[in-house]
């Protein structure tokens, strides 16, 4: 097992050499070895979401009222992932995504029978 390395660009805590790459894992992360003592690590996975977990993501974002900050808060990530995600699970961009959210309102609206 792999020690984890936070940032590939600190000096590492055993010898304070700065990480060598070193090839990949099975799993696909980059793996970093100590020049020195040789011992291996791998980076820090950034957290992942299930596919169930990245659309309730992005109904939290639209229930906030497409408030990108306090989406991103609340779950953690940045902003920039935040758009990742909407992008991934609505094939739209944040922006997009709202101006057709709100065409689609009015459009919904202009089809309700009058009284
Ligand atoms: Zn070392």
């Amino acid at each position: 097992m792999s020690e984890v390395v936070k940032k590939a660009k600190e000096p590492l805590k055993c010898c304070g050499y700065m990480p060598a790459r070193n090839g990949f894992d099975k799993k696909g992360r980059q793996r970093y070895r100590c020049p020195e003592c040789k011992k291996s690590f791998i980076e820090k996975p950034s957290p992942d979401f299930s596919p169930e977990e990245k659309e309730e993501i992005v109904k939290d974002f639209k229930e906030s009222g497409f408030n990108q900050n306090a989406t991103a808060q609340n779950r953690g990530i940045t902003r920039y992932r935040l758009g990742k995600i909407v992008k991934e699970v609505t094939g739209m961009d944040c922006k997009t995504l709202v101006v057709s959210f709100f065409q689609k309102r009015e459009e919904q609206k202009k089809e309700e029978p009058k009284l």
